[in-house]
């Protein structure tokens, strides 16, 4: 840590370290903060300095630690060098502008500042009374998202970790919306009056779909994929006849998830034709738009959240395309109150004179601590603005159209799927490679034996792209095809980081 060995050694020497009972004293803490406040600055004003991807193997940090906690306390720099030494070169850096992996994430000077307050007050959020101003700024700053979005006024937000844990509340209170069924109060095991239940997804649906079935109880088995279209959307006439073939049998539907920018290919589901469905058939419909409905704060974007008025309840993240450090879900619900009956257990010693006139946010969840999530949301969406932040997101959007041209133009590269968001899917298709284009009709063999040797030349060629530490890209197949995955979202990232990972992929790839 730069500056803090001289600054501070003298004084905060190995004898006087955590001595005594109390905490850290005011002196030291402010010596500490300002070198930590330096280092935050200077590590965000160059992350490049850095590998995106450290070189180290599973097991290299523990190996480096002590197998035993310290009995004696330790100065505060020698734990700030060996955060130096030990972490931060073992740490893949999502503040990387060349990190393009996954969808990318931004720790926000707003948001870097806002996570330090919220640690020093400490709040818990349980209760209004406990945190009555992290209560109400969490309903407010949600509904600036949502106002942000264009989501109608009858959503109710709340603020949970992550879209995993948003999807899995949702979906809770979709099978809570079935009261007469009594899962609250009597379970599923052993109830041979309850019929099997069953969700509803695309096949490109994300994997916390699948897990929300497994922790409510409905296990695998209970959510059904329904297969996609040449364009990676859930195909709504398969959603209806699986729903009448399950009722047929005697499964009982609740809930369907529409994704609007899926994971793989960020495939936006036809939520009106989805919303039409799961109004005819009474179930549940939620919508996952944990990356992508960020982008909704463009005009030329709303389309997006087209037939969203009519969902039960939608997720978006401001953790990963607005800005705010990881983490933070919002989970948005048109009946607020059914949510409350899924989770909602007041014991005696929770109750409070005002639970007529507060929202006590433990009501709205598993957890009874919740940490001050709202006061990031709250700093990053002032400190930029509804102005600055589709400006950003506008940038991203271009920069993503720029690369898909690179992509586009070049002879040996081909792009796999749309870019109607920020993420590029490509492959390298070397001349050697390309037999089956070369005029004579291809037997499906050959094909099949082309897409292998694609598929094993593209996941060589993403490791030695990945292996320089330069840039950071992962992968996925569509439609049985292996692609490269990049995808743009952190606020470092700016034409430049893109010239040089196109250069880059070319250089590798043997094709400049
Ligand atoms: C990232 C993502 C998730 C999971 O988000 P977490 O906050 O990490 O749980 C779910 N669905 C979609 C569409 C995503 O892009």
């Amino acid at each position: 840590m730069p500056g803090i060995e001289e600054e501070v050694v003298q004084q905060a020497g190995r004898a006087e370290a955590g001595a005594g009972t109390g905490d850290m004293s005011p002196e030291e803490f402010r010596r500490f903060g300002y070198a930590v406040i330096d280092w935050i600055a200077s590590y965000l004003e160059d992350p490049t300095r850095w590998r995106v991807t450290p070189a180290t193997e599973p097991g290299a940090v523990r190996d480096a630690l002590p197998p035993s906690p310290p009995d004696e306390p330790e100065s505060m720099s020698d734990v700030l060098e060996d955060f130096e030494r030990l972490i931060v070169p073992a740490t893949t850096h999502w503040n990387h502008p060349r990190f393009f992996g996954y969808f990318p994430s931004t720790g926000s000077g707003p948001g870097i500042l806002a996570e330090a307050l919220a640690a020093a007050l400490n709040v818990n959020a349980m209760l209004w009374r406990t945190a009555p101003a992290a209560t109400e700024l969490e309903q407010h700053t949600v509904d600036w998202l949502r106002q942000l979005l264009g989501l109608p006024t009858t959503f109710r937000g709340v603020i949970t970790d992550t879209a995993s844990v948003s999807t899995l509340y949702a979906l809770a209170a979709a099978r809570e919306a079935n009261a007469e069924l009594r899962v609250r109060q009597d379970g599923l095991p052993g109830r041979a009056e309850i019929p099997r239940l069953r969700i509803y997804a695309s096949e490109e649906a994300h994997s916390s779909v699948e897990k929300a079935a497994v922790t409510l109880g409905l296990g695998q088995s209970g959510l059904r994929r329904i297969p996609t279209d040449e364009r990676f959307r859930m195909d709504p006439e398969a959603l209806a006849a699986a729903i009448r073939e399950d009722r047929a049998n005697g499964i009982l539907p609740i809930a369907v998830v529409a994704t609007i920018a899926t994971t793989a290919t960020t495939a936006v589901d036809p939520v009106p034709a989805i919303a039409d469905v799961c109004e005819r058939e009474g179930l549940w419909l939620h919508v996952d738009a944990a990356y992508g409905g960020a982008a909704a704060v463009l005009p030329e974007m709303r389309w997006i959240f087209e037939g969203c008025d009519r969902a039960d309840s939608l997720v978006v993240n401001p953790h990963k395309w607005f800005f705010v450090p990881v983490d933070c879900s919002a989970l948005f619900i048109r009946r607020p109150e059914v949510l409350r009956r899924a989770f909602s257990i007041v014991p005696d010693y929770l109750t409070t004179a005002e639970d007529d006139r507060a929202t006590n946010l433990m009501d709205y969840g598993v957890s009874l601590g919740r940490r001050f999530r709202a006061l990031k949301l709250w700093f990053t969406l002032r400190y930029f603005g509804a102005s600055g932040i589709a400006d950003r997101i506008r940038e991203h959007l271009r920069l993503a159209r720029l690369f898909a041209s690179w992509v586009d133009e070049h002879p040996e590269f081909e792009r796999i799927a749309p870019v109607d968001f920020t993420l590029i899917l490509f492959r390298h298709r070397p001349p050697q490679l390309t037999a089956s284009r070369n005029g004579a009709a291809a037997g499906s063999d050959d094909q099949a034996a082309v897409e292998a040797a694609l598929a094993e030349h593209n996941a060589r060629l993403l490791e030695q792209i990945n292996a320089t530490g330069e840039v950071f890209l992962s992968h996925t197949r569509a439609s049985g095809r292996y692609a490269l995955r990049l995808a743009i979202g952190n606020l470092r990232t700016t034409e430049q980081h893109l010239a040089y990972t196109w250069e880059l992929v070319r250089r590798i790839a043997g094709a400049t």
